[in-house]
């Protein structure tokens, strides 16, 4: 894979009514390879638009270079870049069908009629609207919409597609298939994408790289399961997956750490080779919900949480069951269906032991 796209150190502000400024963008590097699914996740505000904006030429920065292809893009104008976008509420033009709003792309560079008909068709075919062509946008569902903002941003074969959020209006199901959709409309066009979401599960499911953005910054790259099972901070460990939390201090320092938590209890996390460790350190402990279990085995029968249960909730194929630790703190844990005996003796109020294996809580820091 070749680099496409390559950000060096984007900075935006913008003024705002009130007289202040807002840091939109904040030293934003970032390096995106040809047929790569990068996904920009982050909070409202975070400026995940304002980066997808600059890429596509709607935004100048302030400072700092975008480059496409190894050309810097600031004097070109987004018509003249290699860049289409499909936007969160579709934009498409209400007065025409499904092929003319396809095809505008190709009719306003002239392009031959033949030529123009079969690729019409071809993208059509592509998207799964093959026999829609002569509805009108108010006469096709949300998801119909969708694949004809997709198409009409593929057919001019850009190099890159932007993504703002464009799933946010269909309803879960829907949504869940679009993203497979999606992903398989990327593999076979072979372009890159650039999905903007702040859906955790979206940017899971199809991204080969996930950006975490916060306050204009990069807070972490990496593949969805170097970010999920390696967050470098509460932050990152928040906005992917499910996270339990302990902050405490370092009492004992071996093989495996002995942590003192503030909710007053002890937790062992196994040493991280590459990290320096100090006694009476401050560190936050990650432990993901699915990584804590009714049962021991002779491996971890010592390590435990000892907790109460304060509600049980069935969520389809898994229980998520809810436990005070002491001075109020609640952490939760998931339990498999398949162990339903275990989890009927989980009466609300019941004393329990959470076991876990020291070697697969994380230790980030405390910020
Ligand atoms: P969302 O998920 O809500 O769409 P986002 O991550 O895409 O948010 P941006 O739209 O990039 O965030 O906005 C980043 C910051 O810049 C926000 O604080 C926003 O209010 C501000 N901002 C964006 N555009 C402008 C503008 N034209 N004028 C003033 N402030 C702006």
């Amino acid at each position: 894979m070749s680099k496409l796209v390559h950000i060096v150190q984007a900075n935006k502000k913008f003024l705002t009514p009130e007289g202040g400024s807002i840091v939109a963008l904040n030293n934003v590097s970032l390096e995106v390879n040809t047929k790569e699914f990068i996904t920009l996740l982050g909070p409202s505000g975070c400026g995940k638009t304002t980066l997808l904006r600059s890429i596509s030429g709607f935004e100048k920065l302030d400072s700092g270079q975008i480059m496409i292809d190894s050309k810097e893009m600031t004097n070109f104008q987004p018509y003249d870049r290699p860049v289409n976008t499909v936007f969160q509420n579709y934009a498409l033009f209400p007065h025409i069908n499904v092929e003319n709003n396809i095809g505008y792309g190709l009719d306003v560079t002239g392009c031959e009629k033949k030529e123009r008909n079969q690729r019409v068709s071809e993208t059509l075919e592509l998207v799964g609207l093959l026999g829609y062509e002569n509805r009108k946008p108010s006469q096709l569902s949300g998801g119909q919409q969708q694949r004809v903002a997709l198409a009409r941003a593929i057919i001019n074969r850009p190099k890159i597609l932007l993504l703002d959020e464009p799933l946010s209006a269909l309803d879960r199901k829907l949504r869940q298939s679009m993203q497979l959709e999606l992903k398989n409309i990327q593999n076979e066009l072979g372009i890159a994408f650039i999905f903007v979401t702040h859906d955790q599960e979206e940017a899971l499911t199809m991204s080969d790289k996930i950006i975490i953005m916060n306050e204009g910054k990069i807070i972490q790259s990496g593949t969805p399961i170097e970010i999920y099972d390696n967050p470098t901070s509460e932050f990152t460990a928040q906005f992917i997956g499910e996270s339990n939390f302990f902050k405490g201090k370092i009492s004992e320092i071996g093989d495996i750490l002995n942590i003192d938590t503030e909710s007053g209890n002890k937790v062992y996390v196994k040493k991280n080779e590459k990290i320096n460790f100090s006694k009476d350190q401050n560190i936050i402990i990650l432990v993901r919900p699915e990584e804590l279990f009714l049962n021991s085995n002779s491996d971890i029968t010592n390590y435990f949480i000892e907790c109460v249960v304060k509600q049980v909730v069935f969520l389809g194929t898994d229980f998520k069951i809810l436990c005070d630790i002491g001075n109020g703190k609640i952490i939760h844990c998931v339990i498999r269906d398949s162990l339903r005996k275990e989890i009927n003796k989980c009466n609300i109020g019941s004393k329990i032991k959470l076991f876990y294996d020291p070697s697969t809580l994380r230790i980030l820091k405390d910020e």
